[in-house]
């Protein structure tokens, strides 16, 4: 029995083209970069690193939600630009989060996604505003959100007038604490089945340490995910923010590897 009907979003569009990059179809996605953008230096080298290992899309927030307000919050602006010039240079497409509607136009003016994250799911005023935009919006799961509030916040963006959705399971809390969070695969598979909309999956924050970051990449794909997300850092050692979960580049080189075998095994495969 189809759980979802009530959903507008099963008669969603099945792929998201941000450009020439689509999401959703056979070509797995992959996403990735530091967690926030720290200086020039260190985003074009993660950047070419992305480039060069095959990726499509870099990541990296300039507007960081933090749980302290003492801890580093981004460069704001500053860190757009360097987003912007890194896709001039490398030719990736470039997500990033919008955190307050204040700088929605800003943000939008630098962003090929926009990331909602986490913390932003049930922010339905900044839901009905992306609504106007035409600009994709790759919505991360709250975490404290069921399935059923994920996707009705994907309705409130759809409902406004943007489908350009993209779903991102990036963990919820549960009574485990020996992960940062539990990443639900149930939830990528149960999507899958029932909606035509893409699902990214995000194993850095879904599992918070860095070993565990490439099998449940892996296992996400085999749940049938349309793309990965993942932090990596030039030097995870310094990074300002979630370094324990980001990836050396030779990790990074190492699951790309391991997801083209992955892909394959699925009848997916990954544009490198
Ligand atoms: C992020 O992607 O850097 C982030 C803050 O993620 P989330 O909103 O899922 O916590
Ligand atoms: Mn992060």
């Amino acid at each position: 029995m189809k759980m979802l009907t009530e959903m507008k979003v099963s008669d969603h569009k099945k792929i998201i083209e941000v450009g020439d990059v689509k999401i959703g179809g056979e070509d797995l996605v992959i996403m990735a970069g530091p967690c926030a953008v720290e200086s020039r230096e260190q985003l074009l080298a993660a950047a070419d690193h992305v480039a060069k290992e095959g990726g499509q899309i870099l990541r990296g927030g300039a507007f960081k939600p933090r749980t302290s307000p003492y801890s580093f919050q981004g460069l704001g602006e500053e860190g757009l630009k360097y987003l912007a010039e890194a896709r001039d240079r490398t030719g990736l497409k470039v997500v990033t989060e919008l955190l307050d509607s204040d700088d929605l136009e800003l943000v939008n003016s630098y962003a090929d996604i926009l990331q909602i994250g986490s913390r932003n799911m049930q922010n339905y005023g900044l839901l009905k505003k992306l609504g106007k935009l035409d600009t994709p919006v790759m919505l991360k799961r709250g975490y404290a959100a069921t399935i059923r509030e994920w996707l009705m916040a994907a309705e409130y963006v759809i409902s406004h007038g943007n489908d350009n959705i993209i779903l991102c399971e990036r963990g919820i809390r549960t009574f485990e604490t020996a992960t940062r969070n539990t990443l639900d695969l149930n939830a990528i598979a149960l999507i899958k089945d029932e909606l035509n909309i893409p699902v990214i999956i995000d194993p850095s924050h879904g599992t918070g340490q860095r070993n565990l970051v490439s099998p449940m990449a892996k296992a996400g794909i085999s749940a049938g995910a349309d793309g990965v997300i993942i932090e990596m850092h030039p030097n995870p050692q310094e990074a300002l923010c979630d370094g324990q979960q980001s990836l050396t580049p030779d990790d990074f080189s190492q699951l790309v590897v391991d997801l083209n075998r992955v892909a394959q095994a699925v009848d997916k495969s990954l544009a490198i």
